[in-house]
């Protein structure tokens, strides 16, 4: 087991002065809680922790991010709880303990390379502080090399999981050194037959090829020392993973791998790195086609270097020329220029004399083809536009923020969004409001028959979610309209005594529909429905001439429904906003009259109906909130327009009552239509029908009459119906 000695040294050399008190703490709190438990390869718990530890320390972490190392596994392995982390080594370590724990709690299933992206996306999106994604990439290298002992099935899960998310990120954050072990350790887990055949193959030439590298670096040092260039060189052999990719994708055979055997040369100035190319290729003969500057064009994760292949002997290399401190961003990538203070990432003081690393990537990100991919990178520090939220079966939704599960409804399909009637985030009920955070599992629970709701609209975030139920309601609204517009057609050609299916039908209202900008009946209708074409200039089309003369001219349609069903003056009307010509009628069960707070709803087959806001049957429509609309009292009441009000009033029994309450109405100017009166329990209830012009004459009248001595109670009469739905 390492020691811990050995990683305070490490620490100490990359950060002088900082807190190794906090790093011996969290060992031995660490040593405590993992107490009694093994690995599966039989070792203590503890080696895993402390072995993380010790690669966060090489990787040149700060004490922080190597005592979260220790403590990574406790709060997801043992009783131990995040209160317990903060209070013994505060909010910093928390913080990155809580978000390695996270990250660790979510499978990756799917196996499409679009969701490995979105997946590698979202572990950006959900780490605030890049040292999550440190400890984590030591978590998953430690337990990469110690994989063997586990069971067939847990091997390969991890292995796709460390091939499709964390290499790909280690190599977008620019860490060759921990891509590369990552990719060959999960190869030999995946391809064991292929990474198998390969390996054999590679160490047959090793010695040779090993050979071949010494004498070679030997020439290039020779030569750099002749033309004054300093520098020190690396060699290596092509790691077996990037052989495989090569092979597989390029279909070619091992020794046609132009860098299957590669030489670095690391100088002190870019100027001497194209000096040195130009040495190089004067001893050996360049392939064509292969020099790359990646200095002039760096990668998108910061790499740069020159590349060239060049041929020694019949054996091709490849030499990688580049400065020192491009030499550290290719093996470190985001941790070599940055360090932590408050718990934020801050340029290395080294960067001062250079543009700052951020900066630098901002003008770089300008130049690239795909932005939007590039910046997802540096999202660590800025605000997340998105949320990364799971199916049950692991697919990952990628939805705006704040997003809500009846987003994610529309995104897996319509018809879950229409139907939609509840969510379970993380198995637990919410509202379909709830804004949702990254990595929330979203389990939608449907039911066949239920409809989009309009209230969606105001939480929805999602245009896809948006546009659903606007076109659903549209359609519904159409439907209505359709009705409507039938009814009106059926009660005008009633006055002309037609038939509408005669009306209808025999293809001479077809012949007239593109004049309404129609293609079929439904349009038209809809269209009078809305008001938007009046039925009586319709029908007056469609009547023959003859029938047409013998028909009285009256007023327009709408005032003669309405003066029909109210049975008053032909000004009294009611309107629906944004429909002008709808059929309307009052209620029977509240009789609304003017200046009275009215809402309309409509009814199935017989239009509008207006009821007074008061009407308790108002309360058991608002369950098909859907079908109420908007309606206001058109206009000034005209000298003509009254309404019978039927009134109940409770009252002492006494002789002479009725006289008495016939003379305060009349006192107020309201005539009597009706009366009736009966007598129970020493109380006399008279029902009373009174004829007014509008709602204050009304209030008028009901003082009055309670004014007298003996009168309990007066009130409107209220019918409870069943309403037509
Ligand atoms: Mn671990």
């Amino acid at each position: 087991m390492i020691r811990l000695e050995e990683i305070l040294d490490k620490v100490e050399k990359h950060h002088p002065g900082d807190k190794l008190d906090l790093i011996r703490r969290a060992y031995i709190f660490s040593a405590k809680e993992h107490k009694g438990q093994v690995r599966a390869s039989g070792e203590p718990y503890l080696t895993h922790p402390l072995e993380v530890a010790n690669l966060l320390a090489e990787m040149k972490m700060d004490a922080v991010t190597v005592g979260v190392g220790l403590l990574h596994d406790v709060v997801e392995d043992t009783l131990t709880t995040l209160d317990k982390i903060e209070e013994l080594f505060g909010p910093e370590v928390a913080h990155i303990v809580d978000g390695v724990t996270k990250i660790s709690q979510i499978q990756f299933t799917s196996k499409e390379e679009k969701q490995a992206e979105n997946f590698r996306k979202m572990l950006l999106a959900m780490t605030d502080d890049i040292r999550v994604i440190m400890v984590k990439f030591a978590d998953r290298l430690h337990n990469m090399r110690t994989l063997a002992y586990l069971p067939s099935e847990r091997r390969q899960a991890i292995a796709r999981e460390t091939l499709e998310i964390y290499a790909p990120l280690a190599n977008r954050l620019g860490m060759g050194k921990i891509r590369g072990e990552l990719e060959d350790l999960a190869f030999s887990y995946l391809d064991a037959k292929a990474h198998e055949e390969l390996k054999d193959l590679v160490e047959k030439n090793r010695k040779k090829h090993e050979a071949f590298l010494a004498e070679v670096t030997g020439m290039v040092q020779q030569k750099m020392r002749e033309h004054g260039i300093p520098c020190f060189t690396q060699s290596r052999i092509k790691r077996l993973y990037s052989i495989h990719l090569k092979l597989k994708k390029q279909r070619i055979a091992i020794d046609q791998v132009y860098d299957l055997l590669a030489l670095r040369l690391i100088t002190d100035s870019v100027k001497n790195c194209y000096a040195a190319l130009g040495v190089i290729h004067n001893t050996w003969r360049p392939v064509p086609g292969r020099i790359k500057d990646f200095i002039a064009m760096p990668r998108p994760n910061m790499y740069q270097s020159l590349h060239t292949s060049v041929i020694a002997g019949g054996q091709p290399f490849e030499v990688q020329i580049r400065t020192a401190e491009m030499h550290q961003i290719a093996e470190e990538g985001i941790a070599a220029h940055w360090k932590y203070k408050d718990g934020k990432l801050v340029a290395d003081d080294r960067e001062d004399q250079r543009v700052s690393w951020l900066r630098h990537l901002v003008e770089l990100q300008q130049e690239m083809k795909d932005p939007a991919d590039f910046l997802s990178t540096l999202k660590i520090d800025l605000y997340p536009a998105e949320v990364y939220t799971f199916t049950p079966k692991g697919k990952v939704i990628t939805l705006p923020r704040d997003a809500t599960p009846v987003d994610f409804a529309y995104a897996i399909h319509t018809e879950v969004g229409h139907t939609c009637v509840g969510a379970k985030i993380n198995n637990r009920m919410t509202p379909l409001r709830t804004k949702l955070r990254n990595g929330d599992i979203v389990e939608i629970i449907t039911q066949s028959g239920h409809k989009p709701s309009r209230d969606w609209l105001s939480f929805v975030k999602t245009s896809r979610a948006r546009n659903k139920i606007r076109h659903w309601l549209t359609e519904q609204e159409s439907e209505k309209a359709i009705e409507l517009g039938r009814k009106l057609v059926e009660k005008e050609a009633r006055k002309y005594k037609q038939s509408v299916k005669e009306l209808l039908e025999g293809g001479k209202l077809d012949a007239i529909l593109p004049e309404y900008g129609s293609s079929k009946i439904e349009d038209l209708l809809s269209a009078i429905g809305y008001g938007k074409v009046s039925a009586k200039q319709i029908i007056a089309r469609l009547v023959p001439d003859g029938v047409k003369e013998a028909v009285p001219e009256e007023e327009s349609k709408i005032t003669s429904v309405v003066k029909r069903v109210f049975g008053l003056g032909t000004d009294a009307k009611l309107q629906v906003k944004g429909f002008d010509d709808l059929l309307v009628y009052r209620a029977k069960c509240c009789n609304p009259i003017r200046g009275e707070e009215v809402i309309g709803y409509i009814t199935r087959g017989k239009g509008v109906a207006v009821h007074s806001k008061n009407c308790p049957n108002v309360q058991n429509l608002l369950y098909d909130a859907d079908r109420k609309v908007d309606v206001v009292w058109a206009g000034a009441a005209p000298a003509a327009e009254s309404y019978a009000v039927p009134l109940t009033i409770v009252t002492e029994d006494r002789p002479g009552m009725l006289a008495e309450i016939a003379a305060a109405i009349s006192d107020v100017k309201a005539n009597i239509l009706n009366v009736e009166a009966r007598t129970a329990d020493e109380r006399g209830t008279i029902d009373i029908t009174v004829e007014i012009p509008d709602m204050k004459h009304l209030e008028r009248v009901i003082m009055s009459i309670k004014k007298i001595d003996g009168v309990y109670d007066v009130s409107r009469s209220t019918k409870t119906l069943n309403i037509a739905r």
